[in-house]
């Protein structure tokens, strides 16, 4: 098969001389060898360069860089192996046909590069590749043989020529491998493998060329004269060729390994900058702890100290107005009490979220823990304060949904102002709790600023717990007052309500309402309740020695008297001392004292109910009872409050709350009990709707025992008159009850205050 003037595949003429005594310059093969290890170990090492790119321009640069070094390298080991080709004739080379063979070399070269590009090579890739590159090469080779122009004709032993073939494909094969593998990688071995890498590749290469050389003999056709070579230059060719392909090789290579050395250091710097903002994201997520609250985001107390201090310092410098704000939110231990901690957490989120709403960005909203919140604002004048404070109020009062129920919340606000109120963190701090705590005394749900008379009231306070804790101890000032409930059906009295007095060496006499509060904020509650239990006890035997027997006493006992787990022996103490029967005691709780601890609540009060004691229940509807309680609470009475019967009967819905609370209790076989009886109408309103007992200023008002006494002696001597009696002993218009059904008796005065 004749191609390009070659004879591929053909026997060798009949006619014609056998070029013999052609040999190759030893020095040239070794330089041939040389250039193809170096281009081989250039394009490895491309090779791993574009595989280490991540710039889409540096890959395409380095991908065509390593096919220029390849083909480079084969072509010019080719070249060098044909200079280094000595036979006797002359040699010329054609100049197309040897660029083409570049341009083959160039093409074979650019197609291993892509090959190695392959996300994923699998066996199939390998040889297809293999295949195209090899017989590139073979291609490339006779191309460049056909540019050799001797006067000879050049036939080709079919075997050798195989043989190179095969030699081409598995030394492709082999070269993707190697390049593939040495991809990744780094150390002394891995260099040392690239360095034995790039000899077999070059050993490959090189051995495809002589393996075809050795298939070619040179015959010159019988008609033809022999040219005997003249100058040859050969040598110089070969030097230039060699050491411009090696200049190229050794280029490529340091600038690689200058990339290398880049890409590493870019790593480096790249890692360092990841360690760098992780070790800011750690100090941020240690300062967001340190000074924020994990529930609802806000900065915590300490966070606050620190902004708070910067703000004030702002505004002592500018002499501006600051507001420091403290919120409570009403009744949250109930919430937590009865619906758990989780519900609570839920609601303290909303309402977190509620108060950020209602202040403006730059505002500084904290949590303190629990339900205590803080907000400190900038402002032009008190107004501002005010306004913010309601804002708060009223987007707290929108319905919040949890745990299937939908309730409204409420919070009350104490306001300090910078300068006016205090010129220190700690003072203006001190001064927003004391606005608070009047707040939280006036009822809850609403906001004060504070003035130096809650100053004064505070160390009033002060005062007064120590001087309780002294009265407490020493059983002097402290009196019980008792106020008559009637029995609706016999008209007398049934029962003596117990309310503690004290008599202040210098205000006065004082209310309960001057100082249960303190006494519950300081545990000295339970022990006056259990004094007030016991004198109590005692005071109404001493009216059963003369001659009252049929009374009753109730005692009212607070929150903090329904957790001490000593009450019913303090119970049964005292009615033993006094030698009362236990049915002649009745405990009121109020419904926000069962709030707590239901369960452990509960217990204590059966433990006291199976003594034979009474239980009431008190200032029935003001709190957060439900159906669901009553049912459980081992109760004998119900009391209504009497803010329900302020307004009876003129208010058509009061009326009806009150008929509702009586029909209610009564199904559950509960007494009633109305406070605040203060006129006929509501009397008669009472009876007609099946009250039990009535207990009021109409009827009595809370007094010492001695004027109790003569009360009680009256009543009897009378009968049983329901009769208008006070502190002070007013005369009693017997025609006051005239015209109400069953009531022989009346009042005429009702004062307020005893
Ligand atoms: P409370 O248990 O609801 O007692 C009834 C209060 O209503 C008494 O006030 C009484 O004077 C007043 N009151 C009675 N009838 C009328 C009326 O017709 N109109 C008006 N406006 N008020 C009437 P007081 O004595 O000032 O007691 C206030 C509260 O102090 C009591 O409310 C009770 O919760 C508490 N308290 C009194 N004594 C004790 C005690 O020994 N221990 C405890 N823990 N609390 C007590
Ligand atoms: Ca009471
Ligand atoms: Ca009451």
């Amino acid at each position: 098969m004749e191609w390009l003037g070659l004879q591929l595949f053909a026997d060798l003429p009949a006619t014609g001389r056998i070029v013999i005594d052609c040999r190759h310059e030893p020095f040239l093969v070794l330089l041939a060898y040389l250039v193809a290890c170096a281009a081989c170990f250039a394009t490895l090492d491309m090779a791993e360069r574009q595989s280490h790119s991540e710039d889409p321009t540096a890959h395409r640069q380095w991908n065509m860089l390593g096919a220029c070094c390849l083909a480079g390298g084969i072509w010019a080991m080719h070249f060098i192996s044909m200079l280094a080709f000595q036979a006797p004739v002359e040699v010329h080379y054609d100049a197309s046909l040897t660029i083409l063979s570049l341009l083959i070399a160039l093409a074979v070269a650019w197609l291993a590069m892509h090959s190695l590009d392959r996300s994923q090579m699998r066996t199939h890739h390998y040889l297809q590749s293999a295949v195209l590159i090899g017989l590139g090469i073979i291609l490339m080779h006779f191309v460049g043989m056909a540019a050799l122009e001797t006067g000879a004709r050049q036939y080709y032993q079919t075997g050798l020529l195989l043989a190179s073939a095969t030699i081409a494909l598995l030394t492709s094969l082999t070269a993707l491998c190697l390049a593939r593998y040495f991809r990744h990688g780094s150390g002394t071995l891995h260099h040392a493998m690239k360095y034995g890498a790039s000899l077999l590749m070059a050993g490959g290469i090189v051995a495809t060329h002589f393996t075809a050389m050795s298939a070619l003999t040179l015959v010159i056709p019988a008609d033809t004269a022999l040219r005997l070579p003249s100058g040859d230059n050969s040598l110089q060719l070969a030097l230039g060729i060699g050491f411009i392909t090696l200049l190229i090789s050794a280029a490529s290579i340091s600038t690689a390994l200058a990339d290398k050395k880049l890409q590493s250091k870019e790593h480096d710097l790249r890692r360092v900058s990841v360690l760098l903002s992780q070790l800011d994201q750690a100090r941020a997520s240690l300062q967001q702890a340190a000074h924020y609250d994990a529930l609802t985001n806000l900065v915590n107390r300490r966070g606050f100290n620190q902004v708070f201090a910067e703000r004030l310092a702002e505004h002592q410098a500018t002499q501006s107005h600051l507001a420091v704000m403290f919120l409570d939110i009403d009744h949250f231990k109930r919430i937590n009490d009865s619906l758990g901690h989780d519900a609570g957490d839920e609601l303290l989120k909303v309402i977190a979220s509620h108060i950020k709403a209602a202040t403006r960005n730059h505002d500084l909203v904290a949590r303190f823990g629990g339900d205590e919140f803080c907000v400190v604002t900038s402002l032009n004048n008190r107004d501002e304060a005010r306004h913010l404070a309601q804002r708060i109020m009223q987007r707290m009062k929108e319905p919040i949904d949890l745990g299937g129920r939908r309730m409204v919340m409420t919070t009350s606000i104490g306001i300090s102002i910078f300068p006016d109120d205090g010129t220190t963190a700690e003072e203006l701090l001190k001064h927003a709790d004391l606005a608070l705590y009047q707040s939280k005394g006036n009822g809850r749900n609403s906001l004060n600023f504070f003035n130096d008379s809650l100053k004064t009231q505070a160390s009033i306070a002060l005062q007064l717990e120590e001087e309780l804790r002294v009265a407490l101890l020493e059983e002097h000032g402290l009196c019980v007052h008792y106020q008559p409930i009637f029995d609706l059906r016999s008209r007398q009295v049934a029962k003596l309500e117990a309310l503690v007095r004290w008599r202040h060496p210098q205000h006065g006499l004082l209310g309960p309402d001057r100082f249960i509060a303190i006494a519950e904020a300081n545990g000295l509650i339970i022990d006056l309740d259990l004094w007030v239990l016991r004198h109590a006890c005692a005071d109404l035997a001493y009216l059963q020695r003369h001659g009252h027997g049929n009374l009753k006493v109730t005692v009212n006992c607070s929150a903090v008297t329904l957790s001490h787990d000593e009450l019913p022996n303090e119970v049964e103490k005292a009615l033993f001392h006094a030698g009362l029967a236990p049915w002649q005691l009745e405990l009121e709780v109020t419904e926000n004292a069962l709030m707590g601890d239901i369960q452990r609540t509960v217990n204590l009060l059966k433990r006291v109910r199976a003594q034979g004691v009474a239980l009431s229940i008190d200032d029935f509807g003001t709190g957060y009872s439900s159906l669901a309680y009553l049912k459980r609470l081992p109760l004998d009475v119900l009391k209504i409050d009497r803010s329900f019967l302020q307004d009876v009967p003129g208010s058509q819905k009061d009326r009806e709350i009150v008929q509702a609370i009586i029909v209610m209790a009564h199904t559950l076989h509960l007494q009633v009990v109305s406070e605040g009886v203060e006129n006929a109408e509501q009397l008669a309103f009472l009876e007609a709707h099946g009250c039990d007992y009535l207990q009021g200023y109409l009827l009595g008002r809370p007094e010492p025992l001695a004027e109790l006494r003569s009360l009680l002696e009256r009543l009897e001597h009378q009968g049983g008159l329901f009769s208008p009696c006070c502190d002070t002993a007013q005369p009693v218009s017997p025609d006051l009850f005239a015209d109400t059904p069953g009531l022989r008796a009346g009042a005429s005065t009702v004062r307020q205050g005893h």
